[in-house]
């Protein structure tokens, strides 16, 4: 069997002991691992089934297609969905025994109409500064009276309750959480006994204790990714658990002057070698970051040359002795000597939860433990 051409090596040991690392420094009662986006591009099957067995006890996602998924797999453990579309239907969620993340009444009502003989099992969602979805404080009232005469008639069940943070400072977060602790009070007072409330995603989950109540929803984190600026995965305890890489397709050995890829934004310098690298932005390398991405390759650093195209880009290894066939990696676990996501996060001036997330459905997973 051939190499493929394109390759995202998942390390579910490295997810798995992620969970571990961050299960034990947040020390909730649950920990919601979040493995929506295709779990940010590392297969959502595969993260879902590492993050269990490191002891997640929920997974979550956005949309309920992706919840779906997880039960098509066979993963029968609790899964909480909190996007949805105008009108969703969520008959063929609660049939399998989705939970649902709801901020409007219609959306409660609609559930409670399309759930079976099981109680559909919800989390409300309360907007408590971001500005995205849940409910807002005008509007809890009348949420929570409704969930509680919805539960009462045993076509729902609030188990939990739930917000999401800005991450614009640790003060704005802990704005956030006392609004969200009024929401709190409210559901009491309309005679709800949730008893997962949760709030922090990886950042204020890691730093920020107060938030981490009774649940964290962890993304990032688990996949082994720092959301802090200056902060390594490594100072963290975190293993990155996605090596992007490719085997050289070509060696050329140029003249100086030789303009590379198009636009001629490089040009060699002086005589040398372009190594040509099967990965492009179809796949998910950002076009931003052309002419400065990193490339590891033969143990050397190297950077993108000229513009990254659609399924491939040209790397300038100078006088290295590089052969078609040697590994390209574009990033992996720095630990390894590999770039980091968050290097061509910096190279294309956006995050690394893009970089991950976008890998394209080209590139194929191979899964390692
Ligand atoms: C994506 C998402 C998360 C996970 O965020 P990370 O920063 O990746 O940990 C948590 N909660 C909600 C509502 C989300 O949309």
């Amino acid at each position: 069997m051939t190499a493929p051409t394109r390759e995202a090596v998942i390390d579910r040991g490295a997810i798995e002991h992620n969970v571990r690392t961050l299960r034990a420094a947040t020390g909730t009662r649950e920990f919601i691992a979040v493995v929506k986006a295709d779990g940010y591009g590392h297969g959502a099957v595969t993260a879902a089934r590492a993050a269990l067995a490191g002891g997640a006890t929920r997974l979550g996602v956005a949309d309920l297609a992706e919840a779906l998924q997880l039960r098509a797999a066979g993963i029968d453990r609790p899964v909480v969905a909190w996007l949805h579309g105008p009108g969703a239907d969520f008959a063929p969620a609660l049939a399998e025994g989705i939970e649902l993340g709801l901020a409007t009444v219609d959306q409660l009502r609609r559930a409670a109409a399309q759930a079976g003989e099981r109680a559909a099992v919800v989390h409300l969602k309360f907007e408590t500064g971001l500005g995205r979805g849940g409910a807002a404080p005008a509007d809890w009232t009348a949420l929570l009276d409704e969930a509680a005469r919805l539960e009462r008639e045993g076509r729902i069940r609030v188990d939990g309750l739930f917000s999401h943070l800005s991450g614009a400072s640790r003060d704005d977060d802990l704005a956030q959480l006392r609004v969200f602790e009024d929401a709190i009070a409210g559901a009491a007072r309309a005679g709800l006994a949730p008893r997962i409330r949760h709030l922090a995603a990886t950042g204020a989950a890691i730093d920020i204790p107060e938030t981490r109540l009774d649940a964290v929803r962890v993304g990032l984190g688990i996949y082994g990714l720092s959301p802090f600026e200056g902060r390594s995965s490594a100072s963290l305890g975190l293993r990155p658990a996605m090596t992007l890489r490719a085997p050289i397709a070509a060696v050329r050995r140029v003249r100086e002057g030789h303009g590379a890829s198009y636009g001629y934004t490089y040009r060699a310098p002086r005589d040398t070698t372009f190594a040509l690298v099967p990965l492009g932005y179809a796949d998910g390398v950002p076009r931003q970051a052309s002419n400065a991405g990193p490339v590891r390759i033969r143990g050397r650093r190297f950077r993108v040359a000229g513009r990254v195209a659609m399924d491939q880009l040209i790397v300038d290894v100078g006088d290295t002795a590089v052969e078609v066939g040697d590994q390209a990696v574009l990033f992996g676990d720095p630990v390894t000597g590999a770039p980091s996501a968050t290097d061509w996060a910096d190279a294309a001036g956006t995050i690394n939860y893009e970089i991950v997330t976008r890998i394209g459905a080209r590139v194929t997973r191979t899964v390692t433990s």
